[in-house]
């Protein structure tokens, strides 16, 4: 039995790349529905799979292969479908890490935009790391806005660095971050995603595709994602998904288990299922009172709440 990930799909033609390096193209053998999940397509890049060589072709050079298993997924990233709203497409699945990268200016991406990503990314347990990119072009007041957020975002556990691919500030590093891992980048259009990744890795040359997020704009396109090896080890996943991940139906409850500055006080609310907005004895209305939790932390999660298109941006 051959092992593999699947490292492109186009419909009925998966693409699986073994531990050795070779690229096999397969397609699946009967039907994979996992339970859980209903979904357009049974097989996504990143999946892990096992597979069998076309006996037929097992002598030549050119094989085809039946993909017959796949293993449990650790994670992965959905878009809703929009004709039928109870079918998920699997944009990608086992993901070590995102890099949500962010602009103070040029263009703006505001903090209501970058807590709707973490709280997606937190519910589908996927770390995130902040880049803060085109410090080169930051007027000193730009710079202190940055630092003030990174201030922000450290202390609730999320790692921040500084870039640019004008100075190259900050690539070693991140090259050091993303080394051995599969990795997705998600941000505004323009913010320099494709510029980070052909500066880290001038072979790759790729042109991050920006399709907005299907929830956003109401619009849909059939896509595919594809994943790339890097040379220096580890994978990076090019999807066109993946500008926002697409906020999961959530109970209300719920959602401020993805704020864990919040999730960590839930216990001394007096409710356990409270929303920190009405109720009494709310250890998080107090905290934001006290200054201890950011407001505009607050003011995403009650957007959040209220799934208000003016919290959106
Ligand atoms: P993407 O849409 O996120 O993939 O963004 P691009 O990589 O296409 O970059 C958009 C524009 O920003 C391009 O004109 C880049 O040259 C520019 N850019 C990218 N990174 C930097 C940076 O660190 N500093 C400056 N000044 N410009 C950058
Ligand atoms: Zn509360």
């Amino acid at each position: 039995m051959n092992k593999g990930i699947v490292i492109k799909s186009t419909g009925s033609w998966y693409t699986v790349q073994t531990e050795a390096g070779k690229k096999i193209d397969c397609k699946i053998k009967g039907n994979f529905r996992l339970k859980g999940i209903r979904s357009t397509n049974p097989i996504a890049v990143g999946d892990h799979v096992e597979f069998r060589i076309n006996e037929s072709e097992e002598l030549q050079t050119i094989q085809t292969g039946l993909i017959t298993k796949i293993v449990d997924r650790k994670n992965y990233i959905i878009r809703k479908s929009p004709n039928l709203s109870k079918q998920s497409h699997i944009i990608a699945s086992n993901i070590d890490q995102a890099f949500l990268v962010i602009t103070i200016n040029y263009p703006v991406t505001t903090t209501t935009f970058i807590d709707r990503f973490l709280v997606s990314a937190e519910a589908y347990r996927i770390p995130c790391h902040l880049i803060f990119n085109k410090i080169d072009r930051y007027s000193p007041e730009q710079s202190k806005q940055m630092d003030e957020l990174i201030e922000l975002y450290e202390s609730i556990g999320y790692r921040c660095l500084k870039t640019s691919t004008k100075t190259k500030v900050g690539m070693d590093t991140l090259q050091s971050w993303m080394e051995g891992k599969t990795n997705v980048f998600a941000g505004h259009s323009g913010v320099g995603k494709s510029t980070l990744i052909n500066t880290i890795e001038p072979n790759l040359n790729l042109k991050t595709r920006e399709i907005s997020d299907y929830h956003q704009t109401g619009k849909h396109t059939t896509t595919f994602s594809e994943m790339f090896e890097l040379g220096f080890g580890g994978f990076i996943i090019d999807t066109p998904g993946i500008k926002g991940f697409g906020v999961l139906d959530m109970e209300k409850e719920e959602i401020s288990h993805y704020f864990p500055e919040m999730f960590q006080l839930l216990e001394n609310c007096q409710y356990y299922n409270c929303t920190h907005t009405h109720e009494p004895a709310c250890e998080v209305k107090k905290y934001v009172h006290e200054g201890k939790i950011a407001e505009s932390r607050y003011y995403s999660y009650l957007g959040l709440l209220d799934n208000d298109e003016k919290y959106r941006n």
